[in-house]
């Protein structure tokens, strides 16, 4: 298996530290309001990467954070005038329900930051120790000159960095650089005791101590957006580097290019939000996580109006073949096709999976009866590891949005009538029931046997 790793800019052949522990750590939401498409999109993509090593390995853990402390989290609770943990609680699950829409498994560790103050204040008390870090009035700032290999991962040159990050300059920070680890809370601020008194820590020093905590100290896969590159994943290395005596933090830095709608960037300012909660509702949510895994991972991503209904005729042709294939039983312990396979270890490349994807779809289509059971496995098993096919064919083409589509048993029974009409040779009435159920949506396609039904996507 190969992987890019941001820090080393190439392709690199994937050895984990531990063949019979694989470990990986994504940053994870800050729960303060709903998710965008753009934020689902390392959402799906790990989610498969963890799909292809588990695999491959026999055990992975994979942890993803809820940041569940942060300055926008004060806001949105003072705002509403409640504790911020019933804006966090809330949107923790508001989270994770549309991810599950999505097809994302939940990830085997989901630490929240509230939960992990002592690790976080115990790595701050060590990288203090060490000398990389120091306490100035109520703050704990990171010293960035402490650390000689800082600016490696995203490559930029120290006052570059500085320039990029347009830090904060404080009297109290000995360089322009250095970053909080800690800060002090007002008393009308959400705040935790610390030796440094009543505060709450900085962004960055959280996933330091929670990867530690759960995963070890160097772990295989680092993950998130490129937009991390720089400040955050740069600074979550110096902190875990300097804390581990300088071991390495992670071995491979895996990052995901950027969404954008209709070629712009996605912003409130422009008004191009797209939240997978509103999606969920217009779209099945396996049609959008197929348009999420259609483009290469580390590429840009162009969302437009297009892109979910193709994708969703994409499905249409993959379910197809399926509903051929319903009375076969697929072959025991037939696998993915070694192509599919090859393509997502070569540095997950989707779309070359999903070719032999399609091609096992067509091979279905035109497969002697000898051959039938194979290609079925063969399918069920590679869509598996991309976490689609994940429902029956019947239920992919009744899907109907959320509040529309009317109800089943109704369906089913003006479909009933239909066939009887028919049968007494009243094709008037046949006809005025097909018109009825078309302007519902429906489509009917009689085939051998009798007729079925599915909803127009
Ligand atoms: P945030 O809540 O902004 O920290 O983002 C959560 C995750 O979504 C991070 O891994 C970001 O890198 C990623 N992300 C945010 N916006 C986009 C986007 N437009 N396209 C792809 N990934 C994104
Ligand atoms: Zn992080």
């Amino acid at each position: 298996m190969h992987l890019h790793n941001t820090l080393s800019g190439r392709k690199e052949p994937f050895e984990p530290q531990d063949p019979k522990r694989v470990t990986m750590y994504v940053c994870g939401p800050t729960v303060y309001s709903y998710a965008h498409i753009g934020n689902a999109r390392p959402v799906v993509v790990f989610d498969v990467l963890a799909r292809v090593l588990r695999r491959k390995y026999p055990r992975v853990d994979y942890a993803r954070n809820i940041t569940d402390i942060d300055d926008k989290i004060n806001d949105a609770a003072k705002k509403q005038g409640v504790p911020i943990d019933a804006i966090t609680t809330h949107f923790a699950k508001v989270y994770r329900d549309d991810m599950a829409a999505l097809g994302a498994a939940t990830p085997d560790f989901e630490p929240r930051v509230t939960e992990n103050l002592p690790a976080i204040i115990s790595m701050i008390e060590r990288l203090i120790g060490s000398g990389h870090a120091y306490a100035a009035e109520g703050h704990v700032l990171f010293h960035v000159p402490a650390y000689a290999d800082y600016g490696q991962l995203s490559k930029r040159d120290r006052r570059e960095l500085i320039a990029g990050a347009r830090v904060e300059v404080a009297p109290y920070k000995k360089d322009a650089g250095d970053f909080v680890l800690w800060k002090p809370s007002t008393p009308d601020q959400p705040g935790w005791d610390s030796p440094w008194g009543r505060g709450r820590p900085g962004w960055h020093i959280e996933c330091s101590a929670m990867s530690e905590k759960i995963l070890g100290e160097t772990i295989d896969i680092h993950g998130g957006g490129h937009d991390l590159i720089f400040p955050h994943h740069e600074n979550e290395r110096a902190q875990s580097t300097c804390a581990h005596g300088g071991k390495p933090f992670a071995r491979y830095w895996v990052h995901n290019g950027f969404l954008t709608m209709n070629s712009e960037k996605m912003a409130k300012s422009v008004g191009n939000v797209l939240l997978v909660h509103d999606l969920i509702k217009q779209h099945p949510g396996e049609a959008i996580r197929l348009a999420l895994l259609n483009g290469h991972y580390r590429q840009p991503l162009d969302w437009t109006d297009d892109t979910v209904p193709n994708a969703r005729k994409q499905l249409d042709r993959l379910y197809g073949a399926l509903r051929e294939l319903d009375s076969v039983t697929a072959a025991p312990g037939v696998k993915a096709p070694a192509t599919f396979i090859d393509a997502l270890e070569d540095d997950l490349n989707t779309p070359m999976a999903l070719a032999a994807l399609f091609e096992l779809a067509h091979a279905a289509n035109t497969a002697t009866d000898a051959d039938k059971p194979r290609i079925k496995a063969q399918l069920l098993d590679a869509a598996g590891v991309m976490g689609l096919l994940q429902q029956s064919p019947e239920a992919w083409f009744k899907w109907a949005p959320a509040g529309g589509g009317g109800d089943e048993a109704a369906i089913q029974a003006l479909v009933d009538a239909r066939t009887a009409a028919k049968k007494a040779k009243n094709f008037k009435e046949a006809d005025r029931i097909r018109d009825d159920l078309v302007k519902q949506g429906v489509v009917l396609e009689d085939v051998p046997g009798g007729t079925r039904w599915k909803r127009a996507s």
